[in-house]
């Protein structure tokens, strides 16, 4: 069996679900399992509806709410049999008449829990899936619906809960399994989840990656396809740098780097359980579904480039913490860290002097409280709107003078922060966000003018 994810944007509108109708039917012999994000920009707009329901404004919360019912309706009338909309459309109302008396419920509670909201976010992967699954019915696929809360179990942490892949596996076998052995096409939604007990939750934004990957893993999948808009991996961020090229093969080691450090076209954690099986994954554009993609597997092939792309994390920002006396004495670190994972952030990029300790996190509301614990250790500094760069390739490890050429390509820009890490497959550096294009631009020009054909395209 293969999994195929289809994004947001691979399902954004009923020109869009039929154009991916065709590439499955195009697989049926490799029994595929499909897995779909909520269409583009939903998943946004559900949370803006949960917050403004929890701040009180309960019209905006049900505007939203309003428009989303017709987006969702109009798409799914334009796809199906008007037999079929009869049911699917009475349902879609019904979904959107309980998320609507959810919504009212946060305004009357007047605060809205981390279990709600994953609650009300979870409306996008869930309708998106029963309009691609209908879709396909009337496509002539023999498609059938899978409850992704029955499959993808998850520890509680709402938001970012974290799935328990022997349970998933053991759920993925008995309900999934059954289906592909009747020639079945399951369709499920990504990014949602439940905990054993059943409620509700979510795997953090980006994560029907994820999901994918660990069915896929759960089901010994052949293969992982990303469907997305974009060609595979590129060089870097085609949105700004619309030179850049595809990439043909990058290792698993240098895609969770890149992914990691802010290659949005794939989850970070995705690449992990598909490793550990050796189950190659593949990026692929549902707008041209003939170009070849991406493919990344356990070992790159060998080739003559240092780099293989450039990455940018937005939103981090800088702590800086000094203690002349404190810093050499033994467990100091250990205490800053400690108080970090206190209130759950995790650390980036670290680098140390003879007095002061920088790091980075991603921006987030816990930081003037952190900082607040810090100081009660040393004193503390903390910028937002900064930026991580990375540049991620296997033969940098080979390279001499590397660092001198980057920071040459970088000319005027501020560098705030360095680190090479230590798996040595990538150059990781900090700059002000707002320095971000310029830097890709520069970067890109300096190291992807001339490329390897046989790695790039
Ligand atoms: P989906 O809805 O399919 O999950 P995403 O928006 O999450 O799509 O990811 C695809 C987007 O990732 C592309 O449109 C592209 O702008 C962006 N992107 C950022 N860095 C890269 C990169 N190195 N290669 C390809 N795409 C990238
Ligand atoms: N719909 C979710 C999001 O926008 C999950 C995903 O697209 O992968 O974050
Ligand atoms: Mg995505």
């Amino acid at each position: 069996m293969i999994v195929m994810k289809f994004g947001g944007t691979s399902v954004t509108d009923a020109a869009a679900i039929d154009r991916t109708a065709g590439i499955v039917k195009g697989r049926v012999e490799r029994c595929p399992l499909v897995v779909v994000s909520a269409m583009s920009r939903v998943t946004d707009a559900l949370l803006a509806a949960g917050k403004a329901a929890g701040e009180g404004q309960r019209e905006n919360a049900l505007e939203l709410a309003r428009g989303l019912r017709e987006r969702h309706l109009a798409t799914a009338q334009e796809l199906v049999s008007s037999e079929q909309y009869a049911r699917l459309g009475a349902d879609i109302d019904h979904e959107f008449n309980t998320l609507e008396e959810l919504l009212k419920g946060i305004v009357a509670v007047g605060e809205l829990s981390p279990r709600s909201s994953d609650y009300v976010v979870s409306y996008g992967e869930r309708l998106c899936s029963k309009i691609v699954t209908e879709a396909y019915v009337a496509r002539g696929i023999r498609s059938t619906l899978v409850d992704a809360r029955k499959v993808m179990i998850t520890d509680a942490q709402h938001g970012k809960a974290i799935p328990q892949p022997d349970a998933i596996e053991h759920r993925a076998k008995n309900l999934v399994r059954p289906l592909l052995d009747a020639a079945q096409v399951p369709v499920m939604g990504g990014f949602i989840g439940a905990t054993e007990q059943g409620a509700q939750t979510t795997i953090g934004r980006g994560g029907s990656d994820f999901s994918a990957a660990l069915i896929g893993s759960g089901l010994d999948a052949e293969a992982i396809e990303i469907w997305t808009d974009v060609d595979g991996m590129m060089t870097t961020d085609p949105r700004i740098c619309p030179d850049a090229h595809r990439i043909r093969v990058v290792s698993f080691e240098e895609a969770a780097e890149l992914a990691y450090f802010g290659a949005k076209v794939l989850h970070p954690a995705t690449v992990l359980p598909a490793v550990q099986k050796n189950i190659p994954v593949l990026v692929l554009n549902s707008l041209r579904p003939y170009s070849e993609g991406t493919l990344i597997v356990n070992r790159a092939p060998k080739s003559k480039a240092t780099f293989k792309a450039i990455a940018a994390k937005k939103r981090i920002t800088i702590v800086e913490i000094v203690a002349a006396r404190m810093l050499g004495a033994h467990g100091f670190l250990k205490t800053i860290f400690d108080i970090f994972d206190k209130h759950h952030c995790s650390i980036d990029v670290v680098s140390t002097s003879e007095v002061s300790v920088s790091l980075t996190v991603d921006s987030n509301e816990a930081i003037p409280a952190i900082a607040a614990d810090l100081e009660k250790i040393a004193d503390v500094k903390y910028a937002g709107r900064n930026a991580i760069v990375c540049l991620v390739g296997e033969n940098i490890r080979e390279t001499p003078q590397i660092a001198a050429r980057v920071f040459t390509a970088l000319g005027d820009i501020n560098v705030r922060m360095i680190s090479q890490g230590a798996s040595e497959i990538n150059i990781t550096f900090v700059i002000r966000e707002d320095d971000v294009p310029e830097a890709m631009r520069r970067l890109h020009k300096a190291f992807f003018t001339e490329v390897d054909p046989e790695v790039f395209d």
